[in-house]
């Protein structure tokens, strides 16, 4: 339907035979592939331990349980994101309060917010890097370290993006990962957590398969005949045929990344002459895995019209995010409301989210380009 869609997947002969693999191998959850897949997963992100779970919702989950976040806890964490982060707070019967973004062209969490909603609830720190641009991570663990607070990484956006030399999801104390089918490598549904902290890791791996104490592979070679439950766990855990894409789409992964950048790089150049729009993109210091392409429309144009504009042309747009705090349950729950977070209402506002994926060619990001500029000199004469 789409000339130009939004994002598209990076699948060959690859994926096939890994998948394969597994079907022919006759073992289909929790074995040497997932371990296999952890291992380098844990290895390309630098930290001592990875887990393979079904999506990176319940990454965020199995985070919040991992740190004890319950009942009267506050968790301070960004509104300009996907609802499933701030909705994986309120599964443990925390309470997402919203810090609001740096600025219009930084719209990663604001450190000097974060402090300000900082309460003697406050439990825990939850940031994501928006679009793949590192947050300001040595504010935020300053931070944290100062008010003795665990920091929860969302990295749905941000696999190989890299601050001051360290991957994202091995800087703060648990990184949560997505592979869903339009992030930057997918498993179709899937996702990874990561940390460097020993207590954490024991928590997870009991939490993420039901808290029994022995897994199914350890029955089927004998090494153990039953199990106790030592805690109310969950069946969050990936299966055999997802890790196997998982192991390739990893090794392609920087690679795909690169190709992001040179097509980014691109767009900056190409709508750099437009009055008014502004690409979102990092500092230059930090590396970002570029997963989305954000620009800022001026306040003068209409977005619905200017995507329907793109829509006309073939050309998928999209918005991230409508802001969390302004949902009709988070309004309910909590009486949050307009006027809370203007940086955040503002850019939720004006943001448009234009096609990007590996796959896409420089002639797909003229049209585009071209499209945009048509519409603004329409629009603004
Ligand atoms: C995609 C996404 C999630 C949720 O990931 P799933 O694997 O679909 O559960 C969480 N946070 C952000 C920022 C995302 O983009």
């Amino acid at each position: 339907m789409w000339k130009i869609p939004l994002s598209d997947i990076n699948f060959d002969q690859k994926e096939v035979e890994a998948v394969q693999n597994v079907i022919y191998s006759g073992w289909l959850t929790m074995g040497e592939v997932t371990k296999d897949f952890e291992a380098r997963f844990a290895r390309y992100i630098g930290v001592e331990h990875a887990f393979a779970v079904s999506s990176c919702t319940s990454a965020l989950h199995l985070a919040a349980l991992a740190l004890d976040i319950g009942e009267g806890d506050e968790v301070v964490c960004p509104s300009l994101t996907f609802v499933a982060a701030p909705n994986s707070i309120i599964y443990t019967r925390g309470k997402p309060v919203f810090a609001d973004i740096t600025s219009v062209t930084n719209l990663n969490i604001s450190p000097e917010d974060i402090e300000k909603k900082i309460t003697a609830k406050t439990k825990a720190i939850q940031i994501m890097h928006y679009a793949g641009i590192p947050c300001n991570m040595e504010s935020i663990t300053d931070l944290a370290r100062k008010r003795g607070l665990p920091v929860i990484e969302d990295c749905a956006h941000s696999p190989g993006s890299e601050y001051k030399g360290k991957r994202c999801g091995s800087i703060g104390d648990i990184g949560c990962f997505s592979f869903f089918s339009n992030k930057n490598m997918t498993t179709g549904e899937g996702g990874m957590i990561t940390t460097n902290d020993e207590n954490i890791a024991k928590k997870i791996r009991t939490l993420r398969s039901h808290g029994m104490t022995t897994l199914t592979l350890d029955r089927h070679k004998g090494h153990a005949f039953s199990y106790d439950v030592t805690a109310l766990g969950f069946n969050y855990r990936l299966d055999e045929i997802h890790s196997a894409l998982g192991i390739v789409q990893l090794e392609k992964l920087q690679k795909s990344n690169e190709r992001r950048l040179t097509l980014a790089t691109k767009y900056q150049q190409a709508l750099s002459e437009i009055q008014g729009l502004s690409v979102i993109s990092g500092n230059g210091i930090s590396v970002s895995s570029n997963h989305i392409l954000p620009v800022l429309l001026p306040e003068e144009i209409d977005r619905a019209k200017f995507m329907e504009y793109m829509k006309q042309n073939g050309i998928q747009t999209s918005i991230h995010y409508p802001p969390a705090h302004l949902f009709d349950f988070y309004r309910r729950m909590y009486g949050y409301k307009e006027g809370m977070l203007p940086l955040t209402e503002e850019v939720s506002k004006r943001e448009v989210t234009l096609p990007l994926y590996p796959s896409m060619n420089e002639d797909s990001v003229s049209i585009v380009c071209d499209a945009v500029r048509e519409y603004f000199k329409k629009e603004l004469i």
